[in-house]
């Protein structure tokens, strides 16, 4: 989500004639676009301001600023130097970014700009987002904004404010723009893309995510869609077999779990059961029975037991998930939890439960790979392998990361890989035919 800001972001700047440096130090302006979703995220930025603030020696005009959701939270906090002890001098919150300019200005006459309100309307759908930091083969596209399911740990619903669902025809137009570019992926994002809902000014009729989706699907037969991210409580079968009926809406659904225990789901305020997200699983297997499965999972919730962290683990068994996001709870102020209950699991606990996580993870990934093995699969190429030029690396359309020979291949071919080897994180292969 912050990828896809940041480039709303470069747009508004492009806008008012200012273009991307090449790094910190050429710089006149620094913006750091910030996440709060763990304390850990927020003091690596406040870590890298404090590296930044050497560059004002050679450079007294340098204008630092702080966007998003840190903006948000900590407001006018960081600007105050002695608190903090360094300098910030912009603070811009999720929903002010048409703003910068103006901040930028009040900023160079030394004065503090901070704008920090929340919008029950801002989408940005007008902006074209300036693809700066991309592959050119796969874009992300942002269809709302916003969340209003007050998860008890989490506190996207306060630095992000009301959800708010973006015009289809502007959401349209930008996959357009993307697809005339070249570009052959895109990925549709909101915090909980199944609330996603316009309803349309002629007729009044709604378009929810399923039909969003395979609008899109349906502009180019070439161009994979995919989607970020669904919540447990209501991925609906409509989606499901949406995503069924389309080859080119990919096989892969990132749905967090969370946690295996209903107890621990229900102080989470995740309105979903184990129960209930074990027969939404059963309901994508019917019907997609290809379809890789990921989550998110939090070890060491408010009062978790052992034989709630067991719970996990027995849910991922049952499940066998391709991949994961595992986090250590951390609590941040003011959220639900960080009201009603303590944060009572002891580190080392927290720790241990999470390297079990991951391990059992671990087993599970590498499990899904194998089966991989010896087949061949349809990757999109995205560009040369991190390890070594002469290699390419794609995706295929469960979201696997394969990794072969390039041979004549360029970044937004669709080629068929053989797999013939795997770790728990990539698959490799050789090209079987272009
Ligand atoms: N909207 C998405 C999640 C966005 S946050 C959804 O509902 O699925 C991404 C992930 O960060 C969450 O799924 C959760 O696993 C993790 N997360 C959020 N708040 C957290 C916290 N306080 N501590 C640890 N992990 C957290
Ligand atoms: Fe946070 Fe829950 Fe909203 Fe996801 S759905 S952003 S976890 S409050």
């Amino acid at each position: 989500m912050n990828f896809s800001d940041s480039e709303i972001v470069a747009s508004v700047m492009a806008s008012h004639d200012y273009s991307i440096a090449g790094d910190a130090p050429s710089a006149d302006i620094i913006l750091l676009n910030t996440c709060s979703i763990r304390e850990h995220a927020e003091n690596r930025v406040l870590g890298r301001l404090r590296e930044l603030q050497h560059l004002r020696k050679k450079k007294p005009g340098l204008l630092i600023g702080v966007l998003g959701c840190m903006a948000e939270r900590l407001k006018e906090k960081l600007l105050e130097d002695k608190d903090l002890g360094m300098r910030i001098d912009m603070v811009v919150g999720p929903d002010a970014y048409r703003q910068l300019p103006q901040l930028m200005a009040d900023a160079e006459t030394g004065q503090k700009a901070i704008n920090v309100m929340l919008s029950v309307d801002e989408t940005y759908a007008d902006i074209s987002p300036v693809r700066y930091a991309a592959n050119g083969v796969s874009a992300f596209i942002s269809i709302m904004r916003g969340c209003e399911n007050f998860c008890a740990y989490c506190v996207v619903p306060y630095t992000r404010g009301k959800e708010r669902s973006r015009d289809p025809e502007s959401i349209l137009n930008e996959a357009k723009q993307l697809i005339a570019a070249g570009y052959r992926e895109v990925t549709l994002l909101g915090q909980n893309v199944n609330s996603y809902s316009w309803s349309d000014k002629n007729s009044g009729a709604e378009i929810r995510f399923s039909q969003l989706l395979e609008m899109v699907a349906d502009l180019d037969p070439l161009l994979r869609v995919r989607f970020a991210t669904s919540h447990p409580k209501d991925i609906s079968d409509e989606l499901i077999r949406t995503i069924a009926g389309k080859d080119n809406i990919c096989n892969a659904i990132h749905l967090p779990v969370q946690s295996g225990s209903t107890s621990v789901l229900q102080r989470m305020n995740r309105k979903y059961s184990r129960e209930d997200y074990l027969e939404r699983i059963k309901a994508i297997r019917a019907i997609i029975p290809d379809c890789a499965i990921s989550t998110d999972f939090i070890a060491g919730f408010c009062g978790e037991t052992e034989e709630e962290h067991r719970e996990t683990l027995s849910l991922m068994d049952e499940v066998g998930f391709d991949f994961a996001f595992m986090f250590k709870y951390s609590e941040r102020p003011d959220t639900l939890a960080a009201k009603k209950y303590k944060d009572d699991v002891p580190e080392e606990v927290k720790t241990r439960r999470l390297s079990e996580i991951i391990e059992r993870q671990q087993k599970h990934s590498l499990a899904s790979n194998h089966r991989d093995l010896n087949t061949c699969q349809l990757v999109l190429a995205e560009g040369a392998s991190k390890r070594s030029e002469a290699n390419m690396m794609g995706r295929t359309s469960r979201n696997k990361v394969v990794v072969f020979p390039a041979g004549n291949t360029v970044p937004g071919d669709y080629v068929m890989v053989e797999i013939s080897h795997c770790t728990s994180a990539t698959l490799k292969g050789k090209i079987a035919s272009e």
